[in-house]
This record gives structure tokens, sequence and C-alpha cells, in this order.
């Protein structure tokens, strides 16, 4: 169109033979042919020889009065030519079309090429999408089917679990964090089972002795100083048991947060000089000495029962696991409005692997050792909720075969 249009605005301003020659001269040897001719439908020019299929395009009769350029044939798959008519008339009188005639067969084998291009594509594509969906299925689809997996397992109660390491992306850290509650739940479980286990053997055995020296003590002919023997250890039994029992309780109470802590302020000598009243005599046995290391004026603000509690169990501690004739170490200072109170002691220590867990309910390190020294991994679960019920916190400092540092900040 844009061509034929530029012909025929090219004729109108210069018509003459020559001008038509050179028309037909430039499209002689492209893709397109070019027929000038005059308002009757004589060919004028034409631009190939021998015009054959071309002339059924040449219009006639009413096409004749065409005024405009347009297209005449445009179905480029059902004709070998696109055609366009472009009606020309010069001042002279003149007048007649330029037809242009476009060869379909290029324009054929464009859309051929382009088919194959867009054939070749669409299968890179889909070949493309495979491989995304694989690579996906692989690192998003598959390690969530599995954590889905591991979850269900969990809710069944089965701990399990072994998920693989798959990056330390959002993924990899849920499957990780999977990993670690289901590592967490399976130790749980075992805690609880060697807790029930070892409760169940702290309470037997008293109740063995006591049985056992009941039924003796009730036998007649047994003298009085014999009887009262088996009643003393009867009772040193039952004492034992009530203690048990008493530190299962509390513990029971501070998971559900039913206890309160009351603060007030009071002196640290006096209270530590009853405590140490306390706890002498066993120290003694054990030729333990206890110091406490503190200024003489002052003041903490706690729950003094709660607080003598703490104390008590971690002395408790530093008497079961420290080794004879060595020291055990209280110190208290001031930081600001906090108290801080350490205890120390140069037994055993702890193994480094393990101080993350001391704190946990019911945790024993080595499991025998704690046996020997009557221990049942209540204590410091105890001492970590009433320091916390203080808004305090606690800390531990240990090496193994040197000893130990409890520290609070309440
Ligand atoms: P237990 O009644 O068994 O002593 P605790 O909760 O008081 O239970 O302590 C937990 C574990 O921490 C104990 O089994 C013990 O091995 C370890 N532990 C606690 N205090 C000390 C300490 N002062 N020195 C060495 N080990 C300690």
């Amino acid at each position: 169109m844009a061509t034929g249009s530029n012909h025929r605005d090219v004729l109108i301003e210069y018509y003459s033979d020559t001008t038509m020659k050179h028309i037909v001269l430039m499209e002689q040897d492209g893709e397109r042919e070019v027929i000038i001719t005059d308002n009757q439908s004589n060919i004028i020019q034409s631009s190939k020889e021998n015009i054959g299929v071309l002339e059924k395009y040449i219009p006639t009769g009413t096409d004749i009065n065409l005024n405009t350029d347009k297209i005449l044939a445009s179905d480029w798959e059902g004709l070998p030519y696109i055609i366009s008519a472009h009606p020309y008339k010069v001042d002279s009188g003149q007048s007649g079309y330029i037809l242009m005639f476009q060869s379909t067969r290029s324009i054929e084998q464009l859309v051929g090429k382009l088919n194959l291009y867009f054939g070749l594509a669409g299968v890179t594509s889909m070949v493309a999408l495979l491989l995304i969906y694989a690579t996906l299925s692989k690192f998003l689809t598959r390690p969530l089917i599995r954590m889905k997996e591991a979850t269900e397992k969990l809710s069944e109660g089965n701990f399990n679990v072994s998920l693989p390491f798959i990056g330390n992306d959002e993924l990899g850290e849920l499957s990780g964090s999977i990993q670690k509650l289901a590592n967490d739940l399976e130790r749980l479980k075992t805690e609880r089972n060697e807790f029930l286990a070892s409760i169940a053997h702290e309470l037997g055995t008293p109740l063995t002795y006591l049985i056992g020296y009941t039924k003796v003590a009730m036998r007649p002919g047994v003298n009085e100083k014999d009887r009262k023997h088996y009643l003393s250890i009867i009772a040193e039994e039952s004492d034992r048991m009530k203690e048990l029992v008493k530190n299962l309780l509390d513990l029971a109470r501070m998971d559900e947060n039913t206890f309160t802590v009351s603060k007030e302020y009071f002196k640290v000598r006096p209270f530590f000089d009853d405590i140490f009243q306390l706890v002498g005599p066993s120290f003694n046995m054990k030729k333990l000495g206890l110091e406490l290391i503190c200024e003489e004026d002052i003041e903490i603000h706690a729950d003094p029962l709660r607080l003598e509690q703490i104390i008590l169990n971690l002395l408790d501690n530093a008497l079961k696991y420290s080794t004879e004739k060595s020291i055990v170490e209280v110190k208290v200072s001031k930081t600001g409005d906090m108290s801080v109170i350490s205890v120390t002691d140069f037994g055993i220590g702890i193994p480094s692997e393990e101080i993350e867990f001391i704190f946990e309910n019911l945790y024993r390190v080595e499991k025998s050792r704690s046996r020997t020294s009557g221990g049942s991994g209540i204590g410091l679960a105890i001492v970590k909720e009433l320091v916390e019920a203080h808004d305090g916190t606690i800390e531990v400092e240990s090496s193994l075969g040197r000893g130990s540092t409890f520290t609070i900040m309440i």
C-alpha cells in the first residue's frame, strides 16, 4: 500500500512514459509486481512480461470507479498475490490505476518459519517447565510432604523422626525446627519415663523399709530398745518420702503458676546465718567449709521463704557434688536494685554439654551420679521456677573436675 501510493504520487507529479518505465523498473527484481493501466483497464506498463495470472485481478466494470487506494485481494493463504489498487488522475486528463502485486510466497515462508520457531519455543518452554516442576518438587514439595508426614508422626506420639538437612532458607529452618521439636519430645518422653521409674524407686525403697520395720516392730517379744530403733528408722524414711512428695507437689504447683511471691526487704547477714545454721551439721559431716562473703548492711528485695528454698537447694547440690574437705562460698552483692547471689563449690563440676539441660524438670547428669547422692533431678527445676517467679535470672558456670558457680540475679 505504501509503495503503491508512493508510485502513484510520483506518477501524478511527473506523468510521462519515462516515469512509468522507472516505476516498473523499480519493481522488476523484487517480490512485487506492478501494472499501470488507463481508466479502460488497458495495460500501459507491466513489470512482468507475461502477466498471465495477474490479468484477472485488473479492475474492470464497477471496480473501475475506485477513487481511493484499496486492497483488492488480501487472502495470502488462498491466493498467490496480495493486491492493492491505487487510482491516479493527472491534470492533463489521463487517469487509471497502479496495481501492486505482492507475492504471498515470502509471507508463507515467513509464516512457516515463524511456526517452526513458535513450535520450537513451545517445546523448549515445555521442557523448561518440566525442569522447573521437577526442581520445585524436589526442593519445595517433597520436603514439605516429608515435614507433613513427620508432624503427623509426632501427633501420633511417634517421635522417632529424621528429616534431612535441606539448607538454611525458610524451608530449611522449618524442617530444622520440626526435627528439634521431635528430638525434644523424644528426650522428654525418655526423661519422663526415667523420672517415673526413679520416683517409683525413690518411693518404693522407703516403703519397703517402712513395711519391713513396721512388721518387725510389731512382733511380740521385741525389746523396747530395738522397737525404738525400728521406729526411728520408720520416722526417718517417712520424712524422706514426705520431702520427696513435697518437692513433687511444689514443682507441679509451679508449673501451673498457682503460687505467689510476696517480696519484702530484709538484711542479708541474719538471713544467711539462719540458713547456715540449718545446713551446718551436714557440711560439718563432710568436712566442708561454708563461707558468706558480703557487705554488712546489704538488703535483698525478695520473698524470704522462696529465697531460702532457692539457697537451700543450691547448697544441697554444692554439698552433694563437692569433694570432701573443700569449701563452698556464698557471695552477695548489689548492682543497682538487683541483688547478685552466687554459690560456688569446688566439686566435680558439670560437663559443658549437659549445662543447658540441668534446669529442666527431672534432668539429672549421669543418672547413677544423682542416685548415689540421693538426687532426683527436681532441685534445679524448682530453683529456676522460683527465680523466674521473682523476675530474676539464674546462670551457671562450671568446669568438670573443678567446680561450679550458680549465680542468681534477683
Ligand atoms: P538432683 O536432685 O539430681 O541434684 P538437680 O535438679 O538439683 O537434681 O540437679 C540436676 C543435675 O545437675 C544433677 O543431677 C547434678 O548432676 C547436676 N548438678 C547440680 N548442681 C551441681 C553442682 N553444684 N555440681 C555438680 N553438678 C551439679
